[in-house]
């Protein structure tokens, strides 16, 4: 026994010290946390993740990532650590959807192009909010349990014209069921009907992740809202460019799109 215990301690004294601690999901439109000493500067393949004051930080892969990823994190007084991220590749699937009316397939006149400009710029607004804040933290739940209709990253032919991939997933459901927030956070956005969103709730969970909830019938948050995880926000519906009652549910790191589904298990009643 005395023996076990020596031998533990040994253990623990000669591990290294590990400057950068992260657990996540090294995939194509994964997510990962971490937490670095405080003042530590991160980059992500050679560009800056924000940093909360305690050290906590995110990280996320698009669609399309790159086998390898590193990370780097420089304390304030010490040398870089560097760590080299796998991250597994996926395959796809290819979604047609016919049927939907061709305005919101191809839009062409000044006004509809005029209107998705606005729509655009509001999006990448609070896509590009650096909120120091870990919301996150309190974890996930789906918005809204149902049929899966759409899953993130499938190449898309919209009434036979290639358009780009999907970036989040669809929940079917009656129109009139609660959506709510997938995590703490901020209401970043609300938008009473985006030409191809409809109404849209966009929250801000800190560290550049953002989730997005769109085509709803009914919003029911404001602008400036601090939301908990499981607080309703809205009603299924399907306003915008939608065939029927669903939510498009998705989540970004900054500009980055991830997989909602990765970041909860399955489905559960009641989320
Ligand atoms: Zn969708």
């Amino acid at each position: 026994m005395i023996r076990a215990i020596l031998f533990l301690l040994l253990l623990t004294v000669a591990a290294p010290a590990q400057a950068i601690e992260i657990d996540g999901t090294f995939i194509q439109g994964g997510m990962a946390t971490g937490k670095v000493s405080p003042g530590s500067t991160v980059t992500l393949d050679g560009e800056a993740v924000a940093v909360a004051p305690d050290g906590s930080f995110l990280i996320g892969f698009g669609r399309n990532a790159k086998k390898k990823a590193v990370l780097t994190a420089t304390p304030p007084d010490g040398a870089p650590e560097t760590l080299t991220l796998a991250i597994e590749r996926r395959r796809y699937k290819i979604q047609r959807i016919d049927g939907l009316p061709e305005r919101k397939v191809t839009p062409r006149s000044a006004e509809d192009l005029a209107r998705i400009r606005d729509d655009r710029a509001k999006i990448v607004g609070v896509r590009a909010r650096r909120t120091l804040k870990t919301f996150y933290d309190t974890g996930f739940i789906w918005p809204v349990t149902g049929r899966i209709s759409g899953v993130f990253g499938s190449q898309r032919i919209l009434n036979g014209k290639p358009r780009s991939p999907h970036n989040g997933v669809d929940v079917a459901a009656p129109k009139g069921t609660p959506v709510k927030a997938m995590g703490d956070g901020i209401v970043a956005l609300v938008h009473p009907g985006m030409f191809f969103s409809g109404k849209t709730v966009m929250i801000d969970h800190g560290l550049g992740l953002t989730s997005v909830y769109i085509h709803m019938d009914t919003t029911t948050v404001t602008q400036g809202d601090f939301v908990m995880k499981g607080a309703q926000i809205g009603t299924i519906g399907m306003t915008g460019r939608a065939t029927g009652p669903h939510l498009h549910w998705g989540v970004s790191w900054f500009n980055t799109h991830l997989d909602p589904a990765l970041l909860v298990g399955p489905q559960k009643p009641g989320g």
